[in-house]
């Protein structure tokens, strides 16, 4: 018989695990107090990609006169098109993924969901509705994360804005401080900077992009730096007053730094505030839940999946966690020479800025040797006009099995792809550097440094 599985949470993770239970012949039905995207698909990411697609094209229209086209110099950003854009981007990505689950026979039902016990859930709706109470044999978790403020900086929506404000951003203020050095800070950054405002970059001791390899994180803070941004860095912001003219924010050492809004990105935390765990019989930790590699929980049928399992809070682990978890409780328990699940050290983290950061595996320790290449190694880094970057591959200093790779430039998601491939099927540089990406791309480089290696370090 099949088994009845919900999911709690409608978000990539929500989809992606009901697909796969599913296809694996479960019954499932999704619980999601918004719809169907999650945050990803309606206030975070997707927009955020649509405002730097935009962002990019303009930096390719600044270069246009190297490129050999003229005419092109006056350019006029329409924002309230931008913001229809986004509305239609979310309508069409967020349509299809409702369409393909319930092509699949998965049952929606909104509200949120709160344990009664370990197998009953109860769904609130509407207040004052009489809620509905739901069994099942299994249970995904996949809530996602919240943002989180301290109370000296929360968002009003008017001169302190978060990113879930930047799907209605039809005017623009002169001036922002973003605050905040990670992801979703830098990529802002980098998009108030292409739209022309004058940024002030406020980040903490941990510099820009502290989850990176530390070059790649100084990389980026140079390139946006010569473009215009006034990084200032070192010190946490304590709280913001408002002014005349906007906004204050004033740092630790009590630095002052004006602007007309400011924009905060200062992290997210697990979200499972309405899910009363406690009464699954589940205990916190850090606050999140430990899970084994399939996402089981201490309670073995239920499970957890994306950013409600802690950090990365990005959606390919997201999804890459929801599947197995969905494969899983529908009792596809993976069999044969390869387990199905998607290793920790093959997912990669990115950052779209122009140039890109990505990064994947293990890139410095003991023993962990590096091969790096600049970009201009690549004939394609001389065909577009701003093409600087560099890769770094790294493998066992004894074994030359591949660890890792860290890489800032254009496509850089894109060009260390492969080496997740080469993580998970444990080649050596060797092995990995006999491959070739076509010519010229910049799919070519990690392949590049891998032979750079070979001939410097193990051939000899
Ligand atoms: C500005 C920004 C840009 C980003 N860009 C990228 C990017 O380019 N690439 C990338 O990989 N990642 C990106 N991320 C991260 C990405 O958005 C998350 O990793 C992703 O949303 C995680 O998906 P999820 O399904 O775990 O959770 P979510 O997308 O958060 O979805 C969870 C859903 O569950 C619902 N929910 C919560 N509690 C309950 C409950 N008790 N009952 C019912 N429903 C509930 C929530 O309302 C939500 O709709 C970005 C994040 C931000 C903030």
């Amino acid at each position: 018989m099949s088994k009845k599985i919900i999911i709690i949470g409608g978000g990539p993770a929500g989809v992606d695990a009901a697909e796969a239970a599913a296809k694996a012949g479960a019954q499932v039905t999704v619980v999601s107090n918004a719809p169907i995207g999650g945050r990803a698909g309606w206030h975070s990411l997707l927009p955020s990609k649509v405002w730097l697609t935009t962002a990019d094209s303009l930096a390719l229209f600044s270069a246009a006169g190297e490129l050999g086209m003229t005419g092109l110099d006056d350019l006029n950003l329409t924002l309230p098109a931008i913001v229809e854009r986004i509305r239609e981007v979310k309508k069409s990505w967020n349509t299809q993924q409702k369409e393909k689950l319930a092509r699949l026979g998965v049952q929606f039902v909104p509200g949120t969901a709160r344990f009664e016990s370990a197998n009953t859930i109860k769904v609130i709706h509407e207040e004052g509705e009489e809620p509905l109470v739901l069994q099942a044999d299994a249970f995904i978790v996949t809530t996602g994360s919240a943002p989180v403020f301290p109370p000296t900086m929360k968002p009003n929506g008017k001169t302190i804005i978060a990113p879930r404000f930047a799907s209605a951003l039809d005017t623009l203020p002169d001036s922002i401080a973003v605050v905040g050095g990670g992801a979703t800070g830098s990529e802002f950054v980098y998009l108030f900077n292409r739209l022309g405002l004058e940024v002030t970059w406020i980040v903490d001791q941990q510099g820009v992009l502290p989850d990176f390899d530390l070059e790649a994180g100084q990389f980026i803070a140079a390139t946006l730096t010569k473009r215009g941004v006034h990084l200032v860095e070192g010190q946490m912001a304590s709280h913001i007053d408002q002014t005349n003219g906007g906004i204050e924010v004033v740092l630790a050492d009590g630095s002052r730094h004006a602007a007309e809004m400011a924009f905060l990105a200062i992290g997210r935390k697990p979200d499972v505030a309405a899910l009363n765990l406690e009464g699954a019989g589940l205990a916190l930790e850090n606050g999140t839940v430990k899970v084994d590699e399939y996402g089981r929980s201490t309670q073995p049928h239920i499970y957890f999946a994306g950013d409600v399992t802690g950090p990365p809070m990005i959606a390919n682990k997201a999804t890459a966690q929801a599947w197995v978890a969905g494969q899983h409780a529908a009792g596809q328990t993976p069999t044969g020479k390869l387990p199905a699940i998607c290793p920790p050290e093959a997912i990669i983290a990115a950052i779209y800025t122009e140039p890109q950061a990505a990064q994947v595996g293990t890139v410095s320790g003991d023993n962990v040797k590096t091969s790096r290449v600049a970009y201009s190694a690549s004939m394609k880094s001389h065909l577009l006009p701003e093409g600087d970057g560099f890769v770094k591959l790294a493998y066992d200093g004894n074994t030359n099995r591949i660890l890792g790779a860290v890489a800032v430039g254009p496509h850089a998601a894109d060009v260390i792809a492969p080496v997740a491939v080469a993580i998970r099927a444990g080649l050596t540089m060797q092995e990995f550097g006999v491959l070739y990406g076509a010519h010229p791309t910049f799919s070519e480089l990690a392949f590049t440094a891998a032979r750079q290696a070979s001939i410097r370090n193990i051939h000899k």
